[in-house]
């Protein structure tokens, strides 16, 4: 990997100061900075090519559909899907859950079936589907077992045989407490019970190398912003035999075959997904985004992510009266804490002071932060761009921070 000091110019963002500091952006769990490459690609799309798609039969037109389906192309084999067919286009995660639990629960989940989820999911990956309960859905979920994010994931198979459970939806990546959840042993064990699996990988995608060959999924999620794209663009992965099983989750222009005043007939995926005028400037940008992230090489970004939060840990560890969320080995690059006395905000306001930007909040994590005792943690997560230097500085503030609260 180019060294992060070297990538770090490719962020126009990154070169401005916070409260006449260096801006230190260590937020990028919740989104990640675009480098220029992505700006380039969507402001050339706009001048250039850009157009509505799928409909013109002009030029411009043509190359709009071009691009915008070369996008989706370009999504299927950084995946390894075995088409693009199989790749829909959606706002982000959220979306893509939200359509797959609307539409898996007019077609493939019935009334009396269930649905298995960790207790560590993200709210998107949870809310959509209680609002199958009305249809008869039961949740259920494996438990958290410690604040490092341990599941039994043996227990999957005596929930699964106890509660007739029809899909397994689990995210690859904490984004509270940084747990890699090992996802092709998961989904291989969902297999052979039987189950459907769902993979949010909205921690994962442009984090390491992924790849739904190898993970075996039904189902994948992730959102373009997360991974140096721009916001508004995300994906929904699904094995082709099963999208074809899926009814419309939105319907209107482009996703109809033919229509009538008083019924239509449905294209097929993904275009049955895609209602309405997609946003085909993100699509553009995430295509450039996966570009760069893998010219810069996503095992040299896991690597680093993960060894500037294992660095930043055992640094806040020494912190008196610290107290440290997630794994202890194998952590991606996340870390959540909370210092005795001081809140969560108070404690990221006084951060920023010193030109850090940290999330502080319950991280969309609301029932596993209560079970942990906690409204609240700060959450320092990085990226490709961030550097040691930006952990000590971080670990300096935090003392500080705690000196200062100390009286
Ligand atoms: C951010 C995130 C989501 C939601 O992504 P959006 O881009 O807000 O739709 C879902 N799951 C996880 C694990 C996330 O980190």
């Amino acid at each position: 990997m180019r060294p992060p000091e070297e990538l770090r110019s490719d962020f126009p963002a990154l070169s401005q100061a916070a409260h006449g500091h260096p801006l230190a952006y260590l937020d990028n769990a919740a989104t990640t900075q675009k480098p220029r490459a992505v700006l380039d690609a969507v402001r050339s799309f706009y001048e250039k090519d850009y157009a509505n798609v799928h409909r013109g039969l002009y030029d411009l037109s043509v190359r709009a559909t071009e691009a915008f389906e070369s996008s989706r192309r370009r999504v299927a084999d950084f995946l390894e899907a075995a088409s693009p067919e199989e790749i829909i286009f959606t706002r982000g995660t959220t979306e893509a859950i939200n359509l797959l639990a609307s539409s898996a629960g007019r077609s493939l989940l019935q009334h009396g079936d269930g649905v298995l989820l960790t207790e560590m999911e993200h709210h998107a990956n949870l809310v959509p589907w209680q609002m199958l309960r009305s249809l008869g859905i039961r949740l259920h979920f494996l438990p958290v077992d410690d604040e490092q994010g341990t599941i039994d994931w043996n227990r999957v198979e005596e929930i699964a045989k106890k509660h007739r459970i029809r899909l397994l939806a689990f995210t690859h990546v904490s984004n509270s407490l940084g747990k890699v959840n090992p996802a092709a042993e998961i989904c291989a064990r969902a297999r052979s019970l039987g189950l459907l699996s769902l993979v949010d990988a909205a921690q994962s995608a442009g984090h390491q190398h992924l790849s739904v060959r190898e993970i075996g999924c039904d189902f994948l999620a992730f959102s373009g912003h997360k991974m140096c794209a721009p916001t508004g663009i995300g994906v929904l992965y699904g094995r082709q035999e099963l999208l074809d099983l899926l009814p419309p989750y939105q319907t209107g222009g482009e996703m109809i075959a033919e229509v009538r005043l008083d019924q239509s007939s449905w294209k097929s995926p993904p275009h049955r997904f895609e209602a309405g005028t997609p946003n085909i400037g993100g699509a553009i940008g995430l295509r450039a985004a996966i570009d760069y992230l893998q010219t810069v090489g996503l095992d040299a970004v896991e690597k680093h992510t993960a060894s500037l939060a294992s660095y930043a840990a055992s640094g806040l560890a020494s912190i008196p009266g610290i107290r440290i969320l997630g794994p202890r080995n194998h952590r991606a690059g996340i870390v959540s804490f909370v210092l005795d006395k001081v809140h969560a905000h108070d404690l990221v306001a006084f951060l920023d002071q010193e030109g850090l930007a940290l999330r502080a909040g319950d991280h969309c994590n609301q029932p596993l932060l209560r079970k942990f005792g906690l409204a609240a943690t700060a959450r320092a997560s990085f990226y490709l761009y961030n550097l040691r230097e930006e952990v000590d500085r971080l670990i300096e503030a935090v003392e500080k921070t705690r000196r200062y609260f100390a009286g």
